[in-house]
Protein backbone atom coordinates (compact mmCIF):
# COMPACT_ATOMS: atom_id res chain seq x y z
CA UNK A 1 0.00 0.00 0.00
CA UNK A 2 1.60 3.40 -0.93
CA UNK A 3 -0.38 5.46 1.75
CA UNK A 4 0.97 8.68 0.69
CA UNK A 5 0.48 9.43 -2.52
CA UNK A 6 -2.28 10.18 -4.86
CA UNK A 7 -4.30 7.67 -6.06
CA UNK A 8 -4.98 8.95 -10.47
CA UNK A 9 -7.00 6.32 -11.23
CA UNK A 10 -5.51 2.57 -10.34
CA UNK A 11 -2.35 4.51 -10.77
CA UNK A 12 -0.57 5.82 -7.44
CA UNK A 13 1.53 9.21 -8.16
CA UNK A 14 3.57 11.71 -6.05
CA UNK A 15 5.32 14.27 -8.12
CA UNK A 16 4.96 17.44 -6.55
CA UNK A 17 6.77 19.15 -4.11
CA UNK A 18 4.46 19.97 -1.00
CA UNK A 19 4.35 17.76 1.55
CA UNK A 20 2.33 17.20 4.40
CA UNK A 21 1.69 14.94 7.39
CA UNK A 22 -1.53 14.47 9.76
CA UNK A 23 -1.69 14.90 13.74
CA UNK A 24 -2.56 12.83 16.64
CA UNK A 25 -4.81 15.56 19.04
CA UNK A 26 -4.70 12.75 21.40
CA UNK A 27 -0.92 12.39 21.83
CA UNK A 28 -0.42 16.45 20.76
CA UNK A 29 2.16 14.91 17.80
CA UNK A 30 2.59 14.83 14.40
CA UNK A 31 1.76 10.86 12.69
CA UNK A 32 4.64 9.41 10.52
CA UNK A 33 3.57 9.43 7.27
CA UNK A 34 4.26 12.09 4.78
CA UNK A 35 1.46 12.78 2.42
CA UNK A 36 2.54 14.47 -0.95
CA UNK A 37 0.01 16.88 -2.34
CA UNK A 38 -1.61 16.73 -6.34
CA UNK A 39 0.24 18.57 -8.39
CA UNK A 40 -2.03 21.26 -11.05
CA UNK A 41 -0.98 18.32 -13.74
CA UNK A 42 -1.94 15.79 -11.13
CA UNK A 43 -5.41 17.17 -10.82
CA UNK A 44 -5.58 17.48 -14.65
CA UNK A 45 -4.61 13.99 -15.32
CA UNK A 46 -7.26 12.90 -12.42
CA UNK A 47 -10.09 14.63 -13.99
CA UNK A 48 -9.29 14.05 -17.75
CA UNK A 49 -9.20 10.27 -16.92
CA UNK A 50 -12.73 10.76 -14.93
CA UNK A 51 -14.17 12.16 -17.88
CA UNK A 52 -12.85 9.38 -19.97
CA UNK A 53 -14.08 6.77 -17.90
CA UNK A 54 -17.46 8.63 -17.96
CA UNK A 55 -18.68 6.90 -21.17
CA UNK A 56 -17.77 3.32 -19.92
CA UNK A 57 -18.92 3.85 -16.67
CA UNK A 58 -23.01 5.15 -17.29
CA UNK A 59 -23.28 2.84 -19.16
CA UNK A 60 -22.33 -0.41 -16.93
CA UNK A 61 -25.43 -2.09 -16.10
CA UNK A 62 -27.34 -1.76 -12.60
CA UNK A 63 -26.27 -4.95 -11.33
CA UNK A 64 -22.65 -4.24 -11.98
CA UNK A 65 -22.62 -1.59 -10.33
CA UNK A 66 -24.40 -2.69 -7.38
CA UNK A 67 -21.22 -5.26 -7.35
CA UNK A 68 -19.19 -2.48 -7.59
CA UNK A 69 -20.64 -0.69 -4.48
CA UNK A 70 -21.15 -3.81 -2.50
CA UNK A 71 -17.12 -4.40 -3.38
CA UNK A 72 -16.42 -1.36 -1.90
CA UNK A 73 -18.06 -2.16 1.45
CA UNK A 74 -15.99 -5.58 1.59
CA UNK A 75 -12.99 -3.86 1.09
CA UNK A 76 -13.20 -1.15 3.65
CA UNK A 77 -14.43 -3.92 6.26
CA UNK A 78 -11.62 -5.97 5.11
CA UNK A 79 -9.07 -3.29 6.18
CA UNK A 80 -10.60 -4.22 9.55
CA UNK A 81 -8.24 -2.62 12.98
CA UNK A 82 -5.58 -1.05 10.37
CA UNK A 83 -8.24 1.47 9.49
CA UNK A 84 -9.40 1.62 12.49
CA UNK A 85 -6.35 2.63 14.01
CA UNK A 86 -5.75 5.17 11.56
CA UNK A 87 -9.23 6.54 12.04
CA UNK A 88 -8.09 7.17 15.65
CA UNK A 89 -4.90 8.22 15.79
CA UNK A 90 -5.65 11.12 13.06
CA UNK A 91 -8.75 12.48 15.09
CA UNK A 92 -8.87 11.67 18.77
CA UNK A 93 -12.25 9.91 18.35
CA UNK A 94 -12.67 6.32 20.54
CA UNK A 95 -12.62 3.08 18.72
CA UNK A 96 -15.92 2.79 19.10
CA UNK A 97 -17.14 5.62 17.62
CA UNK A 98 -14.53 4.73 14.43
CA UNK A 99 -16.27 1.51 14.28
CA UNK A 100 -19.86 2.98 14.85
CA UNK A 101 -19.05 5.27 11.49
CA UNK A 102 -17.59 2.73 9.41
CA UNK A 103 -20.82 0.67 10.10
CA UNK A 104 -22.70 3.54 8.76
CA UNK A 105 -20.85 3.66 6.05
CA UNK A 106 -20.99 -0.07 4.69
CA UNK A 107 -24.48 0.50 4.87
CA UNK A 108 -24.88 3.53 2.87
CA UNK A 109 -22.75 1.60 0.26
CA UNK A 110 -24.85 -1.59 0.76
CA UNK A 111 -28.25 0.67 0.74
CA UNK A 112 -26.80 2.43 -2.57
CA UNK A 113 -26.35 -0.91 -4.15
CA UNK A 114 -29.87 -2.46 -3.04
CA UNK A 115 -31.55 0.47 -4.69
CA UNK A 116 -29.48 0.50 -8.22
CA UNK A 117 -29.74 -3.48 -8.42
CA UNK A 118 -33.36 -2.85 -8.07
CA UNK A 119 -33.61 -0.25 -10.84
CA UNK A 120 -36.63 1.66 -10.40
CA UNK A 121 -35.13 4.99 -8.85
CA UNK A 122 -34.09 6.63 -12.47
CA UNK A 123 -37.91 7.30 -12.30
CA UNK A 124 -38.81 6.00 -15.93
CA UNK A 125 -41.94 7.69 -17.22
CA UNK A 126 -43.54 6.65 -20.24
CA UNK A 127 -46.17 8.56 -22.71
CA UNK A 128 -47.75 6.35 -24.79
CA UNK A 129 -47.88 7.83 -28.43
CA UNK A 130 -51.53 8.41 -29.65
CA UNK A 131 -51.52 8.89 -33.64
CA UNK A 132 -55.64 9.44 -32.91
CA UNK A 133 -55.17 12.74 -31.25
CA UNK A 134 -56.78 15.61 -32.51
CA UNK A 135 -55.57 18.35 -33.57
CA UNK A 136 -52.25 16.72 -33.16
CA UNK A 137 -51.40 13.07 -32.70
CA UNK A 138 -49.23 12.88 -29.87
CA UNK A 139 -45.84 11.57 -30.15
CA UNK A 140 -44.56 8.40 -28.26
CA UNK A 141 -41.99 10.07 -25.26
CA UNK A 142 -40.08 8.44 -22.32
CA UNK A 143 -38.21 9.81 -19.71
CA UNK A 144 -35.23 9.02 -17.15
CA UNK A 145 -32.48 9.60 -14.97
CA UNK A 146 -29.36 9.89 -16.33
CA UNK A 147 -25.90 10.77 -14.85
CA UNK A 148 -24.17 14.20 -14.93
CA UNK A 149 -20.64 13.15 -15.26
CA UNK A 150 -17.63 13.71 -13.12
CA UNK A 151 -18.59 14.87 -9.77
CA UNK A 152 -15.90 15.96 -6.75
CA UNK A 153 -16.40 15.00 -3.34
CA UNK A 154 -15.33 16.95 -0.44
CA UNK A 155 -15.69 15.62 3.24
CA UNK A 156 -15.38 17.28 6.88
CA UNK A 157 -13.07 16.54 9.42
CA UNK A 158 -16.01 15.28 12.15
CA UNK A 159 -16.96 12.23 9.60
CA UNK A 160 -13.57 10.72 7.92
CA UNK A 161 -15.49 7.71 7.27
CA UNK A 162 -19.36 8.53 7.11
CA UNK A 163 -19.09 11.79 5.01
CA UNK A 164 -16.17 11.49 3.60
CA UNK A 165 -13.72 9.46 0.85
CA UNK A 166 -16.37 6.16 0.79
CA UNK A 167 -18.83 8.40 2.40
CA UNK A 168 -22.87 9.10 1.04
CA UNK A 169 -21.93 11.81 -1.67
CA UNK A 170 -19.30 9.20 -3.22
CA UNK A 171 -21.73 6.54 -2.70
CA UNK A 172 -24.87 8.01 -4.05
CA UNK A 173 -22.65 9.70 -7.37
CA UNK A 174 -20.75 6.22 -8.25
CA UNK A 175 -24.39 4.44 -7.85
CA UNK A 176 -25.92 6.62 -10.26
CA UNK A 177 -23.03 6.40 -12.60
CA UNK A 178 -20.86 9.23 -12.21
CA UNK A 179 -16.87 8.94 -11.70
CA UNK A 180 -15.48 10.24 -8.43
CA UNK A 181 -12.77 12.42 -7.81
CA UNK A 182 -11.96 12.88 -3.47
CA UNK A 183 -10.41 16.27 -2.50
CA UNK A 184 -8.94 14.14 0.53
CA UNK A 185 -9.36 15.97 3.57
CA UNK A 186 -5.90 17.16 4.84
CA UNK A 187 -6.77 15.95 8.77
CA UNK A 188 -7.60 12.38 8.25
CA UNK A 189 -5.60 11.57 4.64
CA UNK A 190 -4.63 8.48 6.18
CA UNK A 191 -8.09 7.32 6.18
CA UNK A 192 -8.71 8.55 3.30
CA UNK A 193 -5.91 7.14 1.63
CA UNK A 194 -6.62 3.48 3.31
CA UNK A 195 -10.48 3.92 1.96
CA UNK A 196 -9.34 5.02 -1.23
CA UNK A 197 -7.32 1.91 -2.16
CA UNK A 198 -10.09 -0.16 -1.04
CA UNK A 199 -12.54 1.68 -3.65
CA UNK A 200 -9.65 1.22 -6.07
CA UNK A 201 -9.45 -2.56 -5.22
CA UNK A 202 -13.29 -2.45 -5.38
CA UNK A 203 -13.13 -1.26 -8.80
CA UNK A 204 -10.30 -3.37 -10.78
CA UNK A 205 -12.13 -6.92 -9.00
CA UNK A 206 -15.57 -6.04 -10.28
CA UNK A 207 -14.30 -4.37 -14.21
CA UNK A 208 -14.75 -1.22 -13.39
CA UNK A 209 -13.15 1.54 -15.59
CA UNK A 210 -9.71 2.85 -14.75
CA UNK A 211 -10.78 6.80 -13.59
CA UNK A 212 -13.50 5.49 -12.13
CA UNK A 213 -12.39 7.38 -8.69
CA UNK A 214 -9.47 9.04 -7.51
CA UNK A 215 -8.07 10.52 -4.40
CA UNK A 216 -5.95 13.64 -3.87
CA UNK A 217 -3.78 14.72 -1.43
CA UNK A 218 -3.97 18.68 -0.66
CA UNK A 219 -3.53 20.68 2.62
CA UNK A 220 -4.68 24.00 0.99
CA UNK A 221 -7.41 25.47 -1.06
CA UNK A 222 -5.90 25.11 -4.03
CA UNK A 223 -7.06 21.60 -5.17
CA UNK A 224 -10.48 21.88 -4.64
CA UNK A 225 -10.61 25.49 -6.21
CA UNK A 226 -8.90 23.70 -9.73
CA UNK A 227 -10.88 20.66 -9.00
CA UNK A 228 -13.97 23.20 -8.73
CA UNK A 229 -13.21 25.36 -11.81
CA UNK A 230 -12.42 22.23 -14.34
CA UNK A 231 -14.73 22.00 -17.54
CA UNK A 232 -14.41 18.69 -17.39
CA UNK A 233 -16.20 18.21 -13.40
CA UNK A 234 -20.07 18.49 -13.37
CA UNK A 235 -20.94 18.51 -9.93
CA UNK A 236 -19.70 18.93 -6.66
CA UNK A 237 -20.35 17.44 -3.20
CA UNK A 238 -19.31 19.09 -0.02
CA UNK A 239 -19.95 18.87 3.21
CA UNK A 240 -17.74 20.82 5.74
CA UNK A 241 -18.60 24.79 6.94
CA UNK A 242 -20.56 27.44 5.74
CA UNK A 243 -16.96 29.28 4.64
CA UNK A 244 -15.84 26.51 2.40
CA UNK A 245 -19.09 25.44 0.84
CA UNK A 246 -20.02 29.05 0.04
CA UNK A 247 -16.78 30.23 -1.51
CA UNK A 248 -17.40 26.59 -3.62
CA UNK A 249 -20.47 27.59 -4.64
CA UNK A 250 -19.47 31.29 -5.89
CA UNK A 251 -16.22 29.50 -7.59
CA UNK A 252 -18.65 27.16 -9.53
CA UNK A 253 -21.19 29.39 -10.07
CA UNK A 254 -18.28 31.88 -12.17
CA UNK A 255 -17.65 29.07 -14.32
CA UNK A 256 -18.49 29.72 -17.86
CA UNK A 257 -20.44 26.64 -17.71
CA UNK A 258 -21.76 26.91 -13.87
CA UNK A 259 -22.26 23.67 -12.19
CA UNK A 260 -24.43 22.10 -9.17
CA UNK A 261 -22.66 22.72 -5.66
CA UNK A 262 -24.55 20.25 -2.85
CA UNK A 263 -22.96 21.58 -0.22
CA UNK A 264 -23.75 20.53 3.49
CA UNK A 265 -22.72 22.53 5.84
CA UNK A 266 -22.65 24.15 9.48
CA UNK A 267 -25.68 24.78 11.55
CA UNK A 268 -26.24 25.68 14.95
CA UNK A 269 -29.84 23.59 15.32
CA UNK A 270 -32.40 25.31 17.44
CA UNK A 271 -34.12 23.82 20.34
CA UNK A 272 -37.88 25.18 20.98
CA UNK A 273 -38.55 24.01 25.34
CA UNK A 274 -41.84 24.71 26.05
CA UNK A 275 -43.06 24.95 29.78
CA UNK A 276 -45.91 22.04 30.43
CA UNK A 277 -43.38 19.53 29.09
CA UNK A 278 -40.04 20.81 30.19
CA UNK A 279 -41.20 21.30 33.91
CA UNK A 280 -42.62 17.21 34.10
CA UNK A 281 -39.05 15.70 33.21
CA UNK A 282 -36.79 19.18 34.32
CA UNK A 283 -33.85 16.57 35.23
CA UNK A 284 -34.38 14.07 32.22
CA UNK A 285 -34.06 16.76 29.44
CA UNK A 286 -31.12 18.50 31.67
CA UNK A 287 -29.44 15.04 30.80
CA UNK A 288 -30.10 14.85 27.75
CA UNK A 289 -29.28 17.50 26.28
CA UNK A 290 -26.17 17.84 28.54
CA UNK A 291 -24.63 14.58 26.32
CA UNK A 292 -25.88 15.94 22.95
CA UNK A 293 -24.28 19.49 23.70
CA UNK A 294 -21.16 17.79 24.76
CA UNK A 295 -21.30 14.13 22.82
CA UNK A 296 -18.20 13.90 20.84
CA UNK A 297 -16.59 17.40 21.88
CA UNK A 298 -19.60 19.03 20.23
CA UNK A 299 -18.40 18.07 16.91
CA UNK A 300 -21.35 17.53 15.23
CA UNK A 301 -23.53 19.27 12.43
CA UNK A 302 -26.50 18.68 14.95
CA UNK A 303 -25.41 20.08 17.96
CA UNK A 304 -27.71 21.49 19.81
CA UNK A 305 -26.05 25.43 19.83
CA UNK A 306 -29.16 27.15 20.81
CA UNK A 307 -32.29 26.92 22.90
CA UNK A 308 -35.15 28.97 23.33
CA UNK A 309 -37.61 28.97 26.21
CA UNK A 310 -40.28 31.19 28.18
CA UNK A 311 -38.82 33.33 30.75
CA UNK A 312 -39.05 31.56 33.94
CA UNK A 313 -38.92 29.43 37.15
CA UNK A 314 -39.61 26.31 34.95
CA UNK A 315 -36.58 27.21 32.49
CA UNK A 316 -34.43 28.97 35.29
CA UNK A 317 -34.86 25.32 36.94
CA UNK A 318 -33.84 23.45 34.01
CA UNK A 319 -30.53 25.88 32.98
CA UNK A 320 -29.62 25.63 36.71
CA UNK A 321 -29.71 21.70 36.28
CA UNK A 322 -28.18 21.39 32.61
CA UNK A 323 -25.47 23.35 33.68
CA UNK A 324 -24.73 20.93 36.88
CA UNK A 325 -24.98 18.01 34.21
CA UNK A 326 -22.36 19.70 31.90
CA UNK A 327 -20.09 20.03 34.67
CA UNK A 328 -19.90 16.58 35.27
CA UNK A 329 -19.00 16.13 32.25
CA UNK A 330 -14.96 15.38 31.21
CA UNK A 331 -13.22 17.67 28.90
CA UNK A 332 -12.85 15.45 25.51
CA UNK A 333 -10.64 15.39 22.71
CA UNK A 334 -11.06 17.67 19.47
CA UNK A 335 -10.28 16.46 16.22
CA UNK A 336 -7.26 18.61 15.40
CA UNK A 337 -5.53 21.63 17.16
CA UNK A 338 -7.17 23.99 14.38
CA UNK A 339 -10.51 22.79 15.25
CA UNK A 340 -9.47 23.19 19.00
CA UNK A 341 -8.18 27.01 18.42
CA UNK A 342 -11.45 27.58 16.10
CA UNK A 343 -13.57 26.68 19.21
CA UNK A 344 -11.98 28.43 21.68
CA UNK A 345 -11.63 31.88 19.30
CA UNK A 346 -15.26 31.46 18.51
CA UNK A 347 -17.35 30.94 21.64
CA UNK A 348 -14.73 34.11 22.75
CA UNK A 349 -16.42 35.80 20.17
CA UNK A 350 -19.65 34.82 21.17
CA UNK A 351 -19.03 35.08 25.10
CA UNK A 352 -17.97 39.17 24.80
CA UNK A 353 -21.46 40.13 23.28
CA UNK A 354 -22.94 42.26 25.32
CA UNK A 355 -26.03 40.85 27.01
CA UNK A 356 -24.60 37.70 27.22
CA UNK A 357 -24.15 35.66 30.71
CA UNK A 358 -21.79 32.81 31.01
CA UNK A 359 -22.84 30.31 32.76
CA UNK A 360 -20.30 27.44 32.55
CA UNK A 361 -16.69 27.74 31.10
CA UNK A 362 -14.78 24.71 31.28
CA UNK A 363 -11.33 25.85 30.39
CA UNK A 364 -9.66 23.21 33.30
CA UNK A 365 -8.32 20.87 30.92
CA UNK A 366 -4.66 21.64 30.45
CA UNK A 367 -4.63 18.81 28.11
CA UNK A 368 -3.55 19.95 24.72
CA UNK A 369 -6.54 20.36 22.17
CA UNK A 370 -9.31 19.11 24.97
CA UNK A 371 -12.63 21.37 25.10
CA UNK A 372 -14.67 21.39 28.16
CA UNK A 373 -18.46 22.09 27.63
CA UNK A 374 -19.59 25.86 27.94
CA UNK A 375 -22.85 27.42 28.50
CA UNK A 376 -24.12 31.29 27.86
CA UNK A 377 -27.30 32.58 28.38
CA UNK A 378 -28.75 36.26 26.75
CA UNK A 379 -32.68 37.14 26.69
CA UNK A 380 -34.68 37.08 23.65
CA UNK A 381 -34.14 41.17 22.76
CA UNK A 382 -30.68 40.97 22.36
CA UNK A 383 -30.08 37.60 20.78
CA UNK A 384 -32.73 38.74 18.13
CA UNK A 385 -30.86 42.22 17.51
CA UNK A 386 -26.83 40.23 17.17
CA UNK A 387 -26.10 38.25 14.17
CA UNK A 388 -22.85 37.03 15.51
CA UNK A 389 -24.82 35.04 17.81
CA UNK A 390 -26.74 33.33 15.25
CA UNK A 391 -23.11 31.03 13.91
CA UNK A 392 -22.18 27.84 14.77
CA UNK A 393 -19.38 27.43 17.11
CA UNK A 394 -18.11 24.30 16.09
CA UNK A 395 -18.19 22.37 19.61
CA UNK A 396 -19.26 21.98 22.85
CA UNK A 397 -21.06 25.42 23.51
CA UNK A 398 -24.75 25.88 23.76
CA UNK A 399 -26.40 29.63 24.01
CA UNK A 400 -29.62 29.39 26.14
CA UNK A 401 -32.66 32.25 24.90
CA UNK A 402 -35.10 33.05 27.21
CA UNK A 403 -37.95 34.64 25.59
CA UNK A 404 -40.19 37.42 26.84
CA UNK A 405 -43.05 35.73 24.70
CA UNK A 406 -44.16 33.11 22.29
CA UNK A 407 -44.47 35.87 19.79
CA UNK A 408 -40.55 36.51 20.39
CA UNK A 409 -40.18 33.14 20.19
CA UNK A 410 -41.57 33.31 16.72
CA UNK A 411 -40.05 36.53 15.48
CA UNK A 412 -36.35 34.73 16.60
CA UNK A 413 -36.88 31.28 14.83
CA UNK A 414 -38.34 33.31 11.95
CA UNK A 415 -34.95 35.33 11.54
CA UNK A 416 -32.68 32.22 12.18
CA UNK A 417 -30.74 31.47 9.17
CA UNK A 418 -31.77 27.61 7.51
CA UNK A 419 -30.68 25.13 9.81
CA UNK A 420 -30.29 21.09 9.35
CA UNK A 421 -32.28 19.80 12.38
CA UNK A 422 -34.65 21.63 15.29
CA UNK A 423 -36.43 19.98 18.05
CA UNK A 424 -39.38 20.63 20.25
CA UNK A 425 -39.51 19.72 23.53
CA UNK A 426 -43.26 20.23 24.06
CA UNK A 427 -46.40 18.05 25.37
CA UNK A 428 -48.66 16.73 22.58
CA UNK A 429 -51.46 19.06 24.00
CA UNK A 430 -48.64 22.43 24.18
CA UNK A 431 -47.47 21.74 20.73
CA UNK A 432 -51.03 21.54 19.11
CA UNK A 433 -51.97 24.77 21.52
CA UNK A 434 -48.52 26.63 19.68
CA UNK A 435 -48.60 24.88 16.30
CA UNK A 436 -47.06 28.09 14.45
CA UNK A 437 -44.07 27.15 16.13
CA UNK A 438 -44.13 24.07 14.67
CA UNK A 439 -44.99 25.87 11.38
CA UNK A 440 -42.34 29.12 11.77
CA UNK A 441 -39.32 26.05 12.77
CA UNK A 442 -40.37 23.99 9.20
CA UNK A 443 -40.27 26.91 7.66
CA UNK A 444 -36.36 27.20 8.65
CA UNK A 445 -35.30 23.46 9.02
CA UNK A 446 -35.00 20.17 6.82
CA UNK A 447 -35.87 18.06 9.94
CA UNK A 448 -38.26 18.60 13.28
CA UNK A 449 -37.98 16.34 16.00
CA UNK A 450 -40.53 16.07 18.70
CA UNK A 451 -39.10 15.32 22.11
CA UNK A 452 -35.48 14.69 21.49
CA UNK A 453 -32.25 16.01 20.91
CA UNK A 454 -31.05 16.53 17.16
CA UNK A 455 -27.52 14.80 17.31
CA UNK A 456 -27.49 11.27 16.14
CA UNK A 457 -28.78 11.14 12.36
CA UNK A 458 -30.89 7.96 11.63
CA UNK A 459 -29.55 6.62 7.60
CA UNK A 460 -33.34 5.54 5.96
CA UNK A 461 -34.83 6.46 2.75
CA UNK A 462 -37.24 8.97 5.19
CA UNK A 463 -34.27 11.26 6.44
CA UNK A 464 -33.83 14.74 4.98
CA UNK A 465 -30.14 15.79 6.05
CA UNK A 466 -30.20 19.16 4.68
CA UNK A 467 -32.27 22.30 4.77
CA UNK A 468 -32.53 25.89 3.79
CA UNK A 469 -29.61 27.79 3.20
CA UNK A 470 -26.85 27.65 4.63
CA UNK A 471 -27.80 24.75 6.22
CA UNK A 472 -27.32 23.48 2.56
CA UNK A 473 -26.92 25.30 -0.71
CA UNK A 474 -30.18 23.56 -2.48
CA UNK A 475 -32.91 22.58 0.12
CA UNK A 476 -34.78 20.56 -2.27
CA UNK A 477 -32.19 17.42 -1.21
CA UNK A 478 -30.73 15.27 1.14
CA UNK A 479 -27.14 14.11 1.78
CA UNK A 480 -28.55 11.24 3.72
CA UNK A 481 -30.85 8.54 2.82
CA UNK A 482 -31.24 6.82 -1.28
CA UNK A 483 -32.60 10.27 -2.33
CA UNK A 484 -29.34 11.51 -2.11
CA UNK A 485 -28.84 9.90 -5.37
CA UNK A 486 -31.01 12.52 -7.51
CA UNK A 487 -28.40 15.39 -6.94
CA UNK A 488 -26.37 13.28 -9.58
CA UNK A 489 -28.89 13.03 -12.30
CA UNK A 490 -30.70 15.27 -14.79
CA UNK A 491 -33.99 14.19 -16.70
CA UNK A 492 -33.63 13.10 -19.74
CA UNK A 493 -36.45 12.44 -22.60
CA UNK A 494 -36.47 10.14 -25.31
CA UNK A 495 -38.61 11.58 -28.56
CA UNK A 496 -40.29 9.08 -30.67
CA UNK A 497 -37.58 6.60 -30.59
CA UNK A 498 -37.78 3.23 -31.85
CA UNK A 499 -37.69 0.51 -28.89
CA UNK A 500 -34.55 -1.44 -29.51
CA UNK A 501 -32.49 2.13 -29.64
CA UNK A 502 -34.13 2.89 -26.00
CA UNK A 503 -32.24 2.23 -22.55
CA UNK A 504 -33.35 -0.91 -20.68
CA UNK A 505 -35.29 1.03 -18.28
CA UNK A 506 -37.71 2.17 -20.60
CA UNK A 507 -38.15 -0.82 -23.46
CA UNK A 508 -42.02 -1.48 -23.87
CA UNK A 509 -41.52 -5.20 -22.60
CA UNK A 510 -39.66 -3.73 -19.48
CA UNK A 511 -36.89 -6.49 -19.09
CA UNK A 512 -35.55 -5.12 -15.84
CA UNK A 513 -39.18 -5.46 -13.92
CA UNK A 514 -38.94 -1.52 -12.52
CA UNK A 515 -41.55 0.45 -11.93
CA UNK A 516 -42.41 2.24 -15.16
CA UNK A 517 -44.87 5.38 -14.86
CA UNK A 518 -47.31 5.08 -17.98
CA UNK A 519 -49.67 7.92 -18.89
P1 LIG B 1 -14.02 22.95 6.24
O1 LIG B 1 -12.93 23.71 6.88
O2 LIG B 1 -15.04 23.72 5.50
O3 LIG B 1 -13.31 21.86 5.29
C1 LIG B 1 -14.01 20.90 4.51
C2 LIG B 1 -13.21 20.62 3.26
O4 LIG B 1 -13.37 21.71 2.35
C3 LIG B 1 -11.71 20.49 3.47
O5 LIG B 1 -11.22 19.51 2.59
C4 LIG B 1 -11.18 21.86 3.10
O6 LIG B 1 -9.86 21.84 2.62
C5 LIG B 1 -12.11 22.26 1.98
N1 LIG B 1 -12.26 23.71 1.86
C6 LIG B 1 -12.65 24.56 2.83
N2 LIG B 1 -12.72 25.81 2.35
C7 LIG B 1 -12.37 25.75 1.04
C8 LIG B 1 -12.25 26.72 -0.01
N3 LIG B 1 -12.49 28.00 0.20
N4 LIG B 1 -11.86 26.29 -1.24
C9 LIG B 1 -11.59 25.00 -1.46
N5 LIG B 1 -11.67 24.04 -0.50
C10 LIG B 1 -12.06 24.41 0.73
O7 LIG B 1 -14.85 22.10 7.33
P2 LIG B 1 -14.27 21.08 8.44
O8 LIG B 1 -13.59 21.86 9.51
O9 LIG B 1 -13.55 20.00 7.79
O10 LIG B 1 -15.61 20.46 9.07
C11 LIG B 1 -16.34 21.06 10.11
C12 LIG B 1 -17.59 21.75 9.58
O11 LIG B 1 -18.36 20.82 8.82
C13 LIG B 1 -18.54 22.26 10.65
O12 LIG B 1 -18.99 23.53 10.29
C14 LIG B 1 -19.68 21.26 10.64
O13 LIG B 1 -20.92 21.77 11.10
C15 LIG B 1 -19.74 20.91 9.19
N6 LIG B 1 -20.36 19.62 8.94
C16 LIG B 1 -21.55 19.59 8.26
C17 LIG B 1 -22.19 18.38 8.03
C18 LIG B 1 -23.50 18.32 7.30
O14 LIG B 1 -23.90 17.23 6.90
N7 LIG B 1 -24.18 19.41 7.10
C19 LIG B 1 -21.60 17.18 8.49
C20 LIG B 1 -20.39 17.25 9.16
C21 LIG B 1 -19.78 18.48 9.37
P3 LIG B 1 -8.64 22.33 3.51
O15 LIG B 1 -8.83 21.75 4.87
O16 LIG B 1 -7.47 21.81 2.78
O17 LIG B 1 -8.73 23.82 3.52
Amino acid sequence: MELGKNHIGFTHTATGGKTFTTFNPKLNEANDITFTEATSEEIDAAVALAAEAFDAYKNTSSKERAQFLNAIADEILALDDTLIQMYCQETGLPEGRAKGERGRTVFQLQSFANLVSEGSWVDATIDVANPDRTPFPKLDIRRLDIPLGPVVVFGASNFPLAYSTAGGDTASALAAGCPVIVKSHPMHAGTGSLVAEAIIKAAKKTGMPDGVFSNLNSSGIEVGQQLVSDPKVKAVGFTGSIRGGRALLDLAAQRPEPIPVFAEMGSINPVVMLHEELEKNTAYWAEAYAQSISLAAGQFCTQPGLILSLKGSVFTNFTNLLVDEIKKIDANCMLHPAIFEGFQSNKNTSQSQSGLEILTNDNSSETPNFAGSSLARIDGDAFLKNRILHQEVFGPYTLLVECESLAQMKTIITNLEGQLTASLIATEAEAKANFEIIEALQNRVGRLAFNGVPTGVEVCNSMVHGGPYPASTDSRFSAVGVHAIKRWVRPFSFQNFPDSLLPEALKEQNPLDIKQTRI
